[in-house]
C-alpha cells in the first residue's frame, strides 16, 4: 500500500502493527495531508479511547464529580456544562474497550481515504462509499467480525458528528451482513467449556507427596508450585461455578466471597453457603452487581469454600481488620488483598498489587486446566463462563433467574426489580455441577 502524505510527512508515519488493514498509529499523517489539503477536519478525529475519570473512579463517584464539577458558586455557563458532560459522561455510552477498537478503526478509514485520496469527501459516508472500503478491506483478508466492528464504528462515527449515516435505507444493514457472511461463514476455533467433571477435577488437585519441608515460607519449591497451580485450579472453578468473565473473576478480592450469606439471612437450608460479590459486570447498566453463590459439597475434596480458605491461608492472604466491603459492596476495596493474585516473579509466593488483569486471569485458567491433565489447545478464559452457563442451562437454571448470576446481555428493566423469596433457584447453578 502507498501513502503519499507530503513530502515532510514521510519519516514520521508510525503504523498500528496490530490492525488487520493498513493503519496509521496516529491522527499526524491524516492531519498533514487535511492540512496541505486546506481542508478542516478536526472535528472528525477526536479520541475517547482513554478511560474517563468517572470509569477511572471505581464507583468511589462523588469525590470524582467534585474533583471535576469545579465550583459551583462560579455559574458554568451552558456550553461550558454541556461540553463538561460531553467529555465526562458522553464516552460512556460504550465501554472503554470498544471505544479503544473503534478508534483504531476510525484511523484505518482514515488511512484508507488519504490512500484513496478521497479524505476531502469522506464524511459523511455514502453507501457506495462504504462498499468500496468494504472491497479494500476483502483485499486485506478482513475477516467477517473486523468488518462487522469497522461498520459499526462507522456508524458510531456519524453518530457522535451527528451526520447523516450509511446504511439509513431499510434492513440495509442486515442485507450488507448477509452478502458478506454467505461466503465467509466457517465454523470458529472450537472453545471447550469447562464442564463438571472438568471442575471437579480442578477442586482435586493435590499437593504432590515429598519429604517433610518447609513450606511456602521456608522457600520449598515443590509447596511453592503447589500453591501457584492451586490458584490456578481454583480461579478457573469458581470463574466456571459464577459463570464469570475473566476480567470479573480477576477483580474479585479476599472480601468479595461473603460466607455464610443466606444462613445468616435465616435459610438452614443452605448453612455454609457463599455469596460472591460481583461488582459490577459488562450488561449490568444498573450497577448493581450480582451475588452467585456457591454452596457446600458433599464431597469435602470438592469444597470450593473450604479451598479458598486454605489457600488463602497458605498464600497469607486475608481480609483487612478494616475492611468496608460489606457496607460498600461496589467499590474496590483499598485494603484487601485479591482473591487470585499474580505469581511474584522471584517463584515464591504472591504479589497483591496490582491485581491480575483479565489476561493474567486467562492463563490461570488455562494452565490449571494443563496442571490436572487437560490438553489446552482447546480451552481459554472464556470457557470458564461457557461452561458454567451451559450446565447450569441443562440442569434447568431458568434464564431470567441464570441473569442475577451471570449478568449476560438481555437489557430488561424488570429485572431491576426481581427480589427472590428465596435463594434456592440461585444455588442451583452450583447444584448443577454436582458437588
Ligand atoms: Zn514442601
Ligand atoms: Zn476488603
Amino acid at each position: 500500500m502507498l501513502v503519499v502524505v507530503g513530502s515532510q510527512g514521510g519519516r514520521s508515519v508510525a503504523w498500528n502493527s496490530r490492525t488487520q488493514l493498513p493503519t496509521f498509529a496516529t491522527f499526524g499523517p491524516v492531519l498533514r495531508v487535511a492540512a496541505g489539503l486546506g481542508l478542516r477536519i478536526n472535528d472528525w478525529l477526536y479520541s475517547d479511547a482513554e478511560e474517563t475519570a468517572l470509569e477511572a473512579c471505581h464507583a468511589n463517584w462523588q469525590p470524582a464529580v467534585r474533583g471535576l464539577a469545579g465550583d459551583a458558586r462560579l455559574v458554568p455557563s451552558v456550553d461550558e456544562s454541556l461540553a463538561a458532560f460531553n467529555r465526562h459522561v458522553l464516552p460512556m455510552e460504550r465501554a472503554q474497550k470498544t471505544r479503544s477498537k473503534y478508534l483504531t478503526h476510525r484511523l484505518s478509514v482514515l488511512t484508507w481515504a488519504v490512500w484513496k485520496g478521497i479524505l476531502p469527501d469522506l464524511l459523511p459516508m455514502s453507501d457506495d462509499l462504504l462498499r468500496a472500503f468494504l472491497w479494500d478491506a476483502l483485499a486485506f483478508e478482513a475477516t467477517l467480525p473486523v468488518l462487522k466492528h469497522a461498520v459499526n464504528a462507522i456508524l458510531a462515527w456519524h453518530e457522535r458528528l451527528r451526520l447523516p449515516p450509511p446504511l439509513a435505507g431499510k434492513r440495509a444493514y442486515q442485507r450488507l451482513f448477509h452478502s458478506l457472511s454467505r461466503f465467509q461463514g466457517r465454523p470458529r476455533r472450537l472453545i471447550f467449556p469447562i464442564y463438571a467433571g472438568a471442575v471437579r477435577r480442578l477442586l482435586g488437585l493435590r499437593r504432590p507427596d515429598h519429604p517433610p519441608c518447609g513450606g511456602v515460607r521456608g522457600r520449598c519449591l515443590i509447596c511453592a508450585e503447589y500453591l501457584r497451580a492451586w490458584r490456578n485450579c481454583l480461579a478457573g472453578a469458581v470463574a466456571t461455578l459464577t459463570c464469570s468473565r475473566c476480567a470479573e473473576t480477576a477483580d474479585l478480592q479476599v472480601c468479595d466471597l461473603w460466607e455464610r450469606f443466606d444462613e445468616k439471612a435465616g435459610y438452614e437450608r443452605f448453612r455454609g453457603g457463599a455469596a460472591v460479590n460481583v461488582k459490577v459486570r459488562k450488561n449490568d447498566q444498573f450497577r448493581q452487581g450480582h451475588q452467585p453463590r456457591l454452596g457446600v459439597a458433599r464431597n469435602p475434596d470438592w469444597d470450593v469454600i473450604a479451598h479458598l480458605r486454605t489457600l488463602w491461608r497458605d498464600a497469607g492472604l486475608a481480609v483487612h481488620p478494616s475492611c468496608q466491603k460489606r457496607l460498600l459492596p461496589e467499590r474496590r476495596c483499598p485494603v484487601c488483598p485479591p482473591m487470585f493474585p499474580r505469581s511474584a516473579r522471584d517463584g515464591f509466593g504472591f504479589v497483591t498489587h496490582p491485581p491480575p488483569s483479565s489476561s493474567d486471569l486467562s492463563r490461570m485458567i488455562v494452565d490449571g486446566l494443563r496442571q490436572v491433565g487437560f490438553d489446552t489447545s482447546l480451552f481459554s478464559g472464556i470457557s470458564a463462563r461457557k461452561g458454567g452457563l451451559s450446565t447450569a442451562i441443562e440442569a434447568g437454571v431458568p434464564e431470567h433467574i441464570l441473569w442475577m448470576q451471570s449478568g449476560h446481555a438481555q437489557d430488561v428493566a424488570a429485572r431491576r426489580y426481581v427480589h427472590l423469596g428465596s435463594p434456592a433457584l440461585l444455588y442451583n447453578t452450583w447444584a448443577a455441577f454436582g458437588l
